[in-house]
């Protein structure tokens, strides 16, 4: 799987580089590039923005910009063999049924926001051009900008790509799974600890979403 991530702060996606992700990547698991999106503005002052049309607070990404980008990072490719992820809290909530279908495409390009968001054009005119667009959100609350939720994504999805969990049998219990349980609690040693101790009929009991401890306000 090639992943693509775009955003006018590439800097934010050094996170990609530690741990499971930054291993995959470079056991070539999982193929990752990050841009910057200044690289497709044609202006001195590198601008990848501009007030609203109509008004309103606050500036609004050019869609000629994220046009140039991503018609290059598509290139050649059959348009249906892309996903281009769009992150937006009005978007489609980022579930693990959402993830698992996104864990089998194979290339996603995920096009970040900053300001008031990109021009609503751009998701149009690619959904248009037979390319899966999926805007999603990471929840119900406003972020500065796109890349904190690419990277969510990209935890997710890459968790899913074969090889790359160590054990993959951590994989078929884990919560949120085809079953709608969650993952029971988890101990390790010492076994008594603080005066709290685990007993034989702790752990190994999953949950489901009807728990009253749950309470994401998941309708899936
Ligand atoms: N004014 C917009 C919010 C813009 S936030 C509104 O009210 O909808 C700027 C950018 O941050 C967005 O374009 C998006 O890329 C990102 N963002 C903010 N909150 C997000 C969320 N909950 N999920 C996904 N992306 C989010």
């Amino acid at each position: 799987m090639r992943i693509d991530l775009v955003s006018g702060f590439p800097e934010f996606f050094d996170v990609l580089d530690l741990s499971l992700v930054g291993k995959a990547r470079r056991r070539d698991v999982v193929d990752i590039r990050t841009h910057n999106l200044r690289d497709w503005t044609s202006d001195v002052h590198r601008t990848v923005d501009d007030t609203p049309i109509g008004g309103g607070a606050g500036m609004v990404m050019k869609p000629d910009v994220w046009g140039r980008a991503l018609d290059d990072l598509i290139g050649p490719s059959t348009p249906e063999t892309i996903t281009l992820a769009i992150p937006t809290p009005s978007g489609r909530p980022l579930t693990q049924r959402l993830v698992e279908d996104l864990a089998i495409r194979e290339r996603i390009i995920i096009a970040c926001g900053r300001y008031e968001g990109i021009d609503a054009r751009v998701a149009e005119y690619y959904r248009g051009h037979g390319v899966r667009v999926e805007e999603f959100s990471l929840g119900d609350y406003v972020l500065n900008g796109g890349e904190v939720a690419a990277v969510a994504l990209v935890e997710a999805v890459t968790r899913l790509i074969p090889g790359m969990v160590g054990n993959p049998e951590s994989l078929v219990e884990e919560s949120h799974g085809a079953a709608g349980l969650l993952e029971y609690r988890v101990y390790t040693r010492p076994v008594s600890w603080r005066e709290l101790e685990v007993t034989e009929n702790l752990g190994q009991q999953h949950t489901t979403h009807d728990d009253p401890e749950y309470s994401h306000g998941n309708t899936e």
